[in-house]
């Protein structure tokens, strides 16, 4: 039997791509050289599923389950996806926010076996042949983070890893990109975090933060490898502080195929979540006033997106900008200040300074606060119960993460304002029942998001990433939110119908690229179809493919 190009025995089993475990038939044991390695008798992955659980079940802590996820994904990256994929609403908290924050928080204490591509300021000149390394040549995805703005949680160094593992992880749980094709690189550039620096464990660099022509020089030459190595790969940043973020978007966002989620991913799940909002409160986005807490990335983004959603409505800039108000640690963002960074100046209003969040929301009106702050607490009762009395129905996100820092709870929300709070959070929050009534709240994840975005990208080969796209995978996520769901004061659409989603995103993402001639193949006629064949499912058939000894 043909068995070329796939590893037998003991190298089989150690293969997470290929392994089934205690999966493997009779005729797969026989041929792969198997038998005697494995116990005598056969599993299907619906038994291993309910081994996996029972074991996850068994664990005390998040931290512990996400180590017992992860070293599944070590061993059989089939099951880790067929447990994720179906049991998601348990699991995403796991592999993504808000655990993902803790392990990050504690990498080099619970690191185990590598996953990614690590490359460090020491590799300067060599950055290509590091990514060389990687064991595929076909890569399609790459997230790569320098680790200095964790979640909220802030400079994490190398430990930051574990985001661009675990998104990728959601790219394929969420949209079905195959594992082969995603790679997770962190760029270890030091850490400013004195803790971190005197901790024996640390696994990064013991070295103060890169900064200036060397860091950019850094960047640059992992941007120009990595597309050398891969030409069709789209690069996503992820967690870049935001003086980095920023500028690194704009000198490379219409050069190579990349975007940055924070900003960009962020202000497509924000979007969505305010076209629903607007459903429930029957209003207009025209008509809107927004005051963001905190001016960064996220609230920036979001920004940026709103006044280009608005142009389109037929306003005018200076008209979409009215619309969108920040407050950030020195009070309102206006243009008296002389502290603001350039990306803040253009929300900057022609206005008095007004010193916080709570005199903003008496003089300026606004229907909707969003949190993105990493400031947990400052949605107090005084600025909820603020903004509940301007509005009937007041929008409220709280979208910082992890969980410990989101401005305020879900309960706090709906307490404080009557149960009349149209809110959402960045880390998910248990349903709400006050005076029998249960409120359902909505997690503006940006799993919503990104995994769509990029299935549509590399569907279509565009050639870049464009805001428009973001725009439209809004409104295609918005679109999935069902009447039930916003009779529950629910945003956003199930996480169970998570590969619909990405798939209605994928469709309209690849659209924009094809009506704007960004990509680079022509589109096929069946277009669902064709993003539809190149969604990876976890099943076993697919891993031996043709080589099995069933379809050989
Ligand atoms: P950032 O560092 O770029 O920006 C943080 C902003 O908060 C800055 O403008 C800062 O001035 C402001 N700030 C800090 N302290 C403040 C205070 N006391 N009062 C008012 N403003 C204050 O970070 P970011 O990328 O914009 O992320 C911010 C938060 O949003 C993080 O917690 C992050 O996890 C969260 N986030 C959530 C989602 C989501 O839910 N989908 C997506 C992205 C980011």
């Amino acid at each position: 039997m043909h068995t070329s190009g796939i590893p037998t025995g003991v190298d089989l089993l150690h293969d997470p791509l290929l392994n089934k475990g205690t999966a493997f038939n009779e005729e797969e044991r026989e041929i792969f050289g198997l038998r005697g390695l494995l116990p005598p008798r056969v599993n299907t992955q619906e038994q291993q599923v309910t081994r996996v659980l029972e074991n996850h079940h068994k664990l005390s802590t998040d931290l512990d389950k996400y180590i017992h996820l992860v070293a599944l994904q070590d061993r059989n990256e089939a099951l880790f996806y067929r447990v994720v994929l179906d049991n998601i609403d348990e699991m995403m908290p796991i592999i993504y926010t808000p655990t993902v924050g803790l392990a990050c928080q504690s990498y080099g204490h619970i690191f185990r076996r590598p996953r990614g591509i690590f490359i460090s300021a020491e590799d300067r000149g060599r950055v290509s042949e590091i990514l060389s390394n990687w064991p595929q040549r076909d890569v399609r995805i790459i997230v790569v983070t320098d680790g200095e703005r964790i979640l909220g949680l802030g400079d994490l160094g190398v430990n930051g890893m574990g985001i661009p593992v675990g998104k990728l992880s959601l790219y394929t749980t969420c949209a079905g990109i195959d594992p082969t094709l995603c790679l997770p690189v962190t760029l270890d550039t030091g850490t400013n975090n004195q803790a971190l620096l005197d901790d024996p464990l640390y696994i990064g660099l013991r070295q103060p933060r890169l900064r200036g022509d060397a860091y950019d020089e850094l960047v640059g030459e992992f941007f120009q490898a990595a597309v050398d190595l891969f030409p069709k790969v789209l690069i996503q940043f992820e967690d870049f502080a935001n003086q980095n973020a920023f500028r690194l978007l704009k000198k490379y966002q219409n050069q190579y195929c990349t975007f940055n989620d924070d900003i960009q991913g962020t202000a497509g799940v924000a979007m969505a979540g305010l076209y629903s909002a607007l459903r429930i409160t029957g209003e207009r986005l025209r008509d809107q006033k927004i005051l963001f807490l905190g001016a960064g990335e996220a609230g920036l983004g979001v920004g940026h997106l709103l006044v280009s959603a608005l142009i389109s409505k037929g306003l005018t800039e200076r008209e979409a900008k009215e619309r969108c108000w920040y407050v950030d640690s020195k009070g309102l963002v206006v243009q008296s200040r002389g502290d603001l960074a350039a990306q803040k100046r253009y929300f900057a209003h022609d206005h008095d300074q007004i010193p916080d969040l709570l005199s903003a929301i008496a003089t300026l009106k606004p229907t909707a606060i969003i949190g993105v702050s990493g400031q947990a607490g400052s949605f107090s009762r005084e600025v909820i119960e603020s903004i509940s009395s301007i509005n009937r129905r007041p929008i409220v996100f709280a979208l910082s993460n992890p969980t410990s820092k989101s401005e305020c709870t879900a309960e706090e929300a709906y307490a404080w304002s009557g149960g009349r709070a149209v809110f959402a959070s960045g880390s998910p929050f248990a349903p709400v029942t006050i005076d029998s009534h249960t409120y359902v709240p909505g997690q503006g994840n940006n799993a919503y998001i990104f995994p769509g975005v990029g299935l549509g990208v590399i569907a279509s080969h565009s050639a870049i990433v464009s805001d428009e796209m973001f725009y439209v995978a809004a409104k295609a996520l918005a679109d999935q939110v069902s009447s039930e769901d916003l009779a529950q004061g629910r945003i956003y659409p199930s996480l169970g119908k998570i590969r619909e989603i990405s798939l209605a995103i994928a469709l309209a993402v690849a659209e924009v690229a094809y009506a704007n001639n960004l990509a680079r193949k022509p589109r096929p006629d069946d277009l669902v179809a064709h993003i539809k064949s190149r969604m990876y499912q976890p099943d076993y058939q697919m891993i031996l493919g043709s080589l099995t000894p069933t379809h050989a």
